[in-house]
């Protein structure tokens, strides 16, 4: 599945490039014809890599947009300002009025809350499903069921859904399936390959890879490129040249910090499992993680990106701890060179089907520091802690 051969050459044409290794930063609003003819091949071939208007992107994006749909394995790649709006546009491109979409229980918090304030406004029934179900999703489908989204591993609580058996279903049933693969990333896993119809990510993430620009991706499959092409340009989605610049260029070396993040995590995740204070880890590639077998059947590695799940705890004891570390710096998001922190005292609140009857969960993602520096932070913050009970 792994190919970093592909990661280097991916969307390197000449058209592009003009000759340099990277493309040219092409920022646009007006594309100017010579000619009525001229004018008249780019409407008829502006969805199609021609320079047309600014808003159909320049060769700076086709060159990321070629690259992406090389790695998710797609027919097409739309950009988007953020990962919420590739998510919220990919939504909105096939959903109407009266229809129902089951939403996976563990979605990104404002994937959720898309659903209940915005989608419900607009006439579109959202059920939430439990991230284990597999194949006993089709008890939830009804007659207006349009859209299956998934996320796996889901956010904070990372279950691993069995993604075959939900796809093997919605196809049953005429369904689109969507995934939000900012965590498969399209290096570690491609929902593509799995016969999902749609593949999200934050690219904010490990594509920009430095924590400097938003950007979201959706990657559709022959029967759904048009659509979600179309729509999305219709909604007026897209990015600037400078940010699809950086995306690309942190995308080069993606492979080689992803190998990084990979062992770090790992040996931290490793070292927090043997912890008193640790009931248990939520890694991906450790049994203890929901929905693990899952994990080592489609996908061929793992990420920075771990929760783990305290025994006991309060609110004073997970803000002390909090505030006792150093390398670990608190902030949303995840994906870039820096290791981050966030806690929660409870799922409760985010979970509507699946509940949730463990201690506080705390997330890290392990950046590119030393992970003796990592584990030395974590043993005195986790004394902190201690100290706190
Ligand atoms: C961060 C994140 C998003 C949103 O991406 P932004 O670029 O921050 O809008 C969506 N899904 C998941 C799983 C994420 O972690």
């Amino acid at each position: 599945m792994k190919n970093n051969t592909k990661i280097v050459s991916a969307g390197r044409k000449k058209q592009y490039t003009q000759g340099v290794v990277n493309p040219v930063v092409q920022r646009a609003s007006t594309v100017v014809f010579d000619t009525v003819e001229e004018m008249q091949t780019a409407i008829k071939e502006r969805a199609d890599r021609t320079l047309f208007y600014g808003r159909r992107g320049t060769n700076t994006h086709y060159a990321l947009q070629d690259a992406i749909t090389e790695l998710e394995n797609g027919a097409g790649c739309a950009l988007y300002p953020s990962g919420a709006a590739a998510i919220s546009q990919s939504l909105l491109s096939f959903l109407k009025s009266g229809d129902h979409l089951l939403m996976v229980d563990n979605a990104y918090e404002p994937t959720r809350d898309l659903c209940d304030k915005i989608l419900a406004g607009l006439g579109i029934t959202t059920t939430y499903y439990d991230p284990t179900i597999g194949a006993g999703i089709e008890a939830l489908i009804q007659e207006n069921t349009k859209v299956i989204f998934l996320e796996s591993p889901g956010s904070i609580t990372m279950e691993i859904q069995d993604v075959p058996a939900l796809v093997e279903v919605a196809k049953k049933h005429n369904i689109i399936t969507m995934l939000d693969n900012t965590y498969g990333n399209g290096w570690h896993f491609r929902p593509l390959d799995f016969g999902v119809d749609i593949s999200i990510q934050a690219a904010t993430k490990y594509i920009v890879g430095h924590s400097d620009v938003m950007m979201g991706v959706a990657v559709a499959n022959e029967t759904h490129w048009p659509t979600l092409r179309e729509h999305s340009y219709l909604l007026g989605q897209c990015t600037s040249a400078d940010d699809a610049y950086l995306a690309l260029r942190g995308l080069r070396t993606m492979p080689v910090r992803l190998a990084q993040h990979e062992k770090a995590a790992i040996q931290v995740a490793q070292w927090l499992s043997e912890h008193e204070l640790v009931d248990h880890v939520r890694h991906p590639a450790f049994e203890t993680c929901p929905g693990h077998e899952f994990f080592n059947r489609d996908f061929d590695g793992s990420n920075g990106l771990f929760s783990f799940v305290m025994k006991e705890g309060n609110l004073k004891s997970i803000n002390a701890f909090l505030d006792a570390l150093h390398h670990f710096k608190m902030g949303f998001s995840w994906g870039g060179y820096e290791s981050l922190v966030t806690a929660n005292k409870t799922m409760a609140k985010l979970r509507s089907t699946t509940g949730w009857e463990h201690g506080p969960i705390i997330r890290l993602h392990i950046g590119l520091e030393d992970v003796e520096d990592l584990i030395a932070d974590l043993e005195q913050a986790l004394q902190v802690y201690k100290d706190n009970l």
